[in-house]
């Protein structure tokens, strides 16, 4: 069977009122596709939060950035995550994204969404995704952060737009230094211009990623949509 089959499967296999995490089976697991005791461990991000990353800060700083946001310029208004990257959730984006478990796109969808409509994270034009590059792709036959992106797109009914292409291809990104990630990813992005996305431009969009680690991917993204004429990017992960 080929792989592309393999992950069509994989999208209806798994069973309703099953736990995606622990297996644990439960009527009332229903479209969370995850059991009660599984969600409770769930680490969440608590506010304070960086105005402008989302990241967890300390009470009593007069200005609401975090050291990263202070000295690094970032070309998105803004990005969210609702869970500390970490325990099951760091265990299940890693089955996302390299166990061929593209169906937990349903799983972390559903997440992100309940966090997006608590915080009133609602107003876009559009939706766009990291993309991944067009060999990483044809190895993983899916790209996680695009399937997520077209669940919350169908959701909340504004319309997904595959509007980025990565052009560079990078080496796995969580092994280096900050510094090696920012000059790594530079210019790895453009504009997928023949999509015909001229309609994009002067909109706010919301970008989606799986795991917000130093911005640099989120960043990148932001910069060539914002060079392209787009006039707000607003981001979102599952987990930081
Ligand atoms: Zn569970
Ligand atoms: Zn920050």
């Amino acid at each position: 069977m080929n792989s592309y089959i393999e992950s069509l499967l994989e999208l209806i296999y798994p069973e309703k009122n099953i736990c995606y995490i622990c297996d644990y089976y439960d009527e009332s697991i229903g479209e969370n596709y995850i059991c009660n005791k599984c969600r409770q461990s769930i680490k969440k991000v608590v506010p304070p939060l960086c105005n402008k990353c989302g990241k967890p800060i300390n009470y009593g700083l007069s200005i609401n950035l975090c050291p990263d946001c202070f000295n690094f310029e970032k070309y998105f208004e803004t990005s969210r995550s609702p869970f500390l990257y970490e325990g099951i959730i760091k265990n299940g984006i890693y089955n996302f994204k390299y166990y061929n478990k593209p169906y937990y796109y349903k799983l972390f969808g559903s997440l992100l969404l309940q966090y997006m409509n608590k915080i009133n994270y609602l107003n876009f034009n559009y939706i766009v995704s990291v993309p991944l590059h067009r060999s990483k792709l044809k190895s993983r036959g899916y790209n996680q952060s695009e399937l997520l992106a077209i669940y919350i797109s169908n959701k909340l009914n504004i319309p997904y737009i595959n509007a980025l292409k990565r052009i560079k291809k990078t080496n796995k990104q969580s092994s280096q230094s900050k510094l090696n990630r920012m000059r790594n990813l530079e210019n790895s992005f453009t504009i997928n211009k023949k999509n015909k996305i001229n309609f994009i431009k002067k909109s706010s969009v919301l970008l989606v990623d799986d795991v917000y680690t130093t911005g640099s991917t989120a960043n990148e993204c932001s910069k060539a949509l914002l060079n392209y004429g787009v006039n707000k990017v607003y981001v979102i992960t599952i987990a930081r």
